[in-house]
């Protein structure tokens, strides 16, 4: 029987005020898994004016006292691991191996980073002039709109709920109208660890409708959005009524760049990883491979018959290593990529089409995919966000760094080289928000991420997460009484 869960408004389940409803479907199978109350502009409002009335209450608790309530909530979504993982599984197709063992625990760690983090995020003292002290206090900036896709959201509700609580914020976040079964049980935790009513609101809707509201709305002090470059830009147009703070975590074409003197095995290995981990379907994917030439044939014979070998299935079973994407539409445009690149005069050296097996007939699964691209061509430029990877040779160095610097995005990039010198010359040279050398998408909540470019601005986690959730309030006092100011006069 299907699932249904409410919208989470002020402590409480409840349905749209227009009665609307979205189904939520299995990726596996198509199946309907859940109905949820899809969130219009007037749930939006009423979201806004929870955590508002939230926003005193819990921005002037002790710091260590929100702290201890993230410390709790990472508790107690260990203690409800299980099942967690298995509803993020059947909800976004992510294998149940892949879902128990990062995403839960990783979700669990970064909302215990920012636990910890909340009082221990100081001020700071500025040495200014002589007679006067200067001391800087970081505020929570007030409501803040957040709004993410649907490849991670699980582990999305760390990243983003972690920092803008620990710093005393209170939200209303839209979570992806295809996947917001976790996120919606997550609330449910939130009253045995003590986060108060009004403080988390989740309002699951449609982005042209209750995204949108959202980021235009007059008492939303902050939108800190996650999604595709396009919707990145009409955030940035729709923000400018009340001119609010934004962060933008984009889109990304990861340069993968694998030099003559890498140790191959690790980077076969790690290459797929790269890309065909969560379907591809994440913004730091490695989509281009670049392989030196004289590695070039050696490389993609090893690495297209480890693509070809990756175990398609149920996601629900533990031995399945890739699972569908997340909605049939997404599905058909990676496949639209897959003849664009043939079109383009690429080849298809692995994958290429949905599984021949037909027990996976009804999901949206589609084989590991590596094509031999042009870097000039579409499809090494345009984000596919599938496990879909373009393969390509360089003569040297500087033709590497050249093809991969050649995109409008600037998320992740990664290279692959025994020469310590190589690595960090290169890691200089690439321009990109986050760079890995000899692996590829490693994230830790206490690493700033995020991208340049059109990969969008602000980052994730860290101190920088902190920075991002907060004001700067300088307050000045003058400390001796001698100093006149300028229009004294002799009174
Ligand atoms: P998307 O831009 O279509 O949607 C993202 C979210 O925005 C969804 O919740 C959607 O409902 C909402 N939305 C859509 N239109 C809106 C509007 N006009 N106003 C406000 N909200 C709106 O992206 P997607 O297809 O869900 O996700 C894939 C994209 O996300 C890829 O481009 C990927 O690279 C990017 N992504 C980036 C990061 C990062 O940290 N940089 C992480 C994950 C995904």
């Amino acid at each position: 029987m299907a699932l249904h869960y409410g919208l989470f408004i002020d402590g409480t389940s409840v349905d749209a005020l227009d009665g609307a409803t979205l189904d939520v479907l299995n990726p596996h199978n198509g199946t309907v898994l859940a109905t949820v109350a899809e969130a219009g502009e007037a749930d939006v409002d009423r979201a806004v004016v929870a955590a508002t009335r939230a926003f005193p209450a819990w921005s002037s608790l002790a710091a260590s006292e929100r702290g201890r309530r993230l410390l709790r909530l990472a508790d107690a979504i260990e203690a409800h691991g299980e099942e967690l993982a298995q509803l993020e599984t059947l909800d976004t197709g992510h294998p149940v191996h892949d879902t128990t063992l990062l995403d839960v625990p990783r979700t669990a760690a970064t909302f215990r980073y920012f636990g910890g983090m909340a009082d221990k995020f100081e001020g700071n003292l500025p040495p200014v002039d002589a007679g006067f002290l200067n001391y800087v206090l970081r505020e929570p900036i007030g409501v803040v709109g957040q709004i993410v896709p649907w490849n991670f959201p699980l582990m999305f509700c760390g990243w983003k709920l972690g920092p803008a609580l620990a710093a005393g914020n209170t939200v209303v976040m839209k979570p992806s109208e295809l996947v917001p079964l976790s996120t919606l049980r997550l609330c449910e935790l939130f009253d045995d660890v003590g986060i108060p009513r009004g403080v988390v609101n989740v309002v699951p809707g449609y982005g042209a409708r209750a995204g949108a509201h959202l980021v235009a709305h007059p008492d939303v002090d902050k939108v800190s959005f996650t999604g595709s470059t396009r919707t990145g830009r009409s955030v940035v147009e729709a923000s400018t009524g009340n001119l609010k703070r934004l962060q933008l975590e984009l889109g990304g074409k990861g340069a993968n760049i694998v030099f003559d003197d890498a140790d191959l095995s690790a980077a076969v290995n790690g290459s797929a990883f790269a890309i065909f981990h969560n379907q591809g379907q994440a913004c730091i994917a490695g989509s281009r491979l670049l392989v030196h030439q004289s590695i070039y044939d050696e490389f993609v014979e090893r690495f297209v018959a480890l693509a070809s070998s990756i175990r398609l299935g149920d996601p629900m079973s533990s031995d399945t290593e890739m699972g569908p994407l997340t909605s049939a539409q997404h599905r058909d445009r990676v496949l639209e990529y897959v003849a664009l690149a043939v079109e383009e005069g690429g080849e298809v050296l692995a994958g290429g089409a949905p599984p021949k097996n037909p027990d996976l007939a009804a999901g949206y699964y589609v084989e590991p995919t590596v094509v031999r691209a042009n870097p000039t061509s579409r499809v090494c430029h345009e984000e596919v966000f599938g496990p879909f990877v373009t393969v390509t040779s360089f003569r040297d160095e500087a033709e590497a760094l050249e093809i991969a610097n050649a995109t409008d995005y600037g998320l992740g990039a990664g290279l692959w080289t025994r020469d310590l010198a190589r690595a960090h010359r290169v890691a200089g040279a690439l321009r990109s928000g986050m760079v890995w050398i000899n692996c590829y998408k490693r994230v830790h909540p206490a690493s700033p991420f995020g991208g340049v470019r059109r990969s969008g601005y602000g980052r994730e986690m860290g101190f920088d997460a902190m920075r991002e959730y907060t004001e700067a309030k300088s307050v000045w006092l003058n400390v001796d009484a001698t100093i006149p100011p300028w229009y004294s006069r002799a009174n």
